[in-house]
């Protein structure tokens, strides 16, 4: 979809920018890259931890506790796009997948945080015959 395709290109465009690696195949990055990419979503997750703690605070006001959770979920998207184009991985392929398949957990019912949960006859998302297609293209 349009949307996702400017999300791609606009990270795209700073790690061409910065020198960053973008592999045109599904490549399992070194060592250092994946270091990077995990500590920068750790990095953002703390930033959404630290802004949901700030949420009822006497001197925080809800347009700002709302104002940092934005920023961080925006930031976990876009470093979460960093480290797929960073791994060469067809984005919209494995979307459409996992999209698809999370509407067939219906009748899984939802754990006590509210987390759906996987129906009795559920099967995983098929990540791995993507990959391949998209390795041996
Ligand atoms: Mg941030």
């Amino acid at each position: 979809m349009v949307f996702m395709d400017k999300m791609e290109r606009d990270v795209r465009k700073f790690m061409h920018l910065f020198g960053q690696a973008c592999p045109e195949k599904p490549t399992l990055a070194d060592f250092e890259t994946r270091r990077l990419r995990y500590s920068l979503i750790l990095e953002e997750l703390h930033e959404l931890q630290d802004a949901y703690a700030m949420v009822g605070q006497d001197d925080v006001s809800e347009l700002d506790s709302l104002t940092e959770v934005a920023d961080s979920l925006i930031d976990i998207l876009y470093v979460t796009y960093g480290a797929l184009i960073a791994h060469g991985l067809p984005i919209q392929a494995l979307w459409d997948e996992v999209a698809a398949n999370n509407l067939t957990k219906i009748g899984g019912g939802k754990d006590k945080n509210g987390k759906v949960q996987k129906p009795a006859n559920y099967e995983p998302p098929k990540i791995r015959e993507i990959l391949m297609f998209e390795t041996c293209e």
